[in-house]
């Protein structure tokens, strides 16, 4: 599995090249947040089995709501609840984004 926080690891550097001056304080603080998510930089949390002695360290997630890896079972649940809501047809479900700084000149 490829995480995203190797992902950031390996573009981080070319991407601030490219968007440094553009992106805004609080993309910088979730490229830093998800940058060490399940990482060994993240805190650990210690997790024992209950049946036998054995423990282990494990890094802890980020938890930004922008994060694919922390929210998958976040996603889940919520194509498991569409799903729920599907009428007996054919079904099509598009999703788009209107950005309205460009909206605004087509209208
Ligand atoms: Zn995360």
């Amino acid at each position: 599995m490829i995480l995203f926080s190797s992902i950031i690891q390996q573009f981080e550097r070319d991407f601030l090249a490219e968007y440094a001056d553009r992106i805004l304080p609080a993309h910088r603080k979730a490229l830093k947040t998800m940058k060490i998510c399940r990482t060994q930089h993240s805190p650990r949390m210690l997790a024992s089995c209950s049946q036998c002695e054995h423990h282990t360290y494990v890094p802890h997630s980020c938890g930004h709501r922008n994060c694919p890896h922390c929210q998958a079972h976040e996603s889940q649940q919520w194509l498991e609840r569409q799903l729920k809501k599907q009428v007996p047809a054919d079904y099509f479900l598009v999703t788009f984004t209107v950005l309205l700084g460009y909206a605004k000149d087509l209208f």
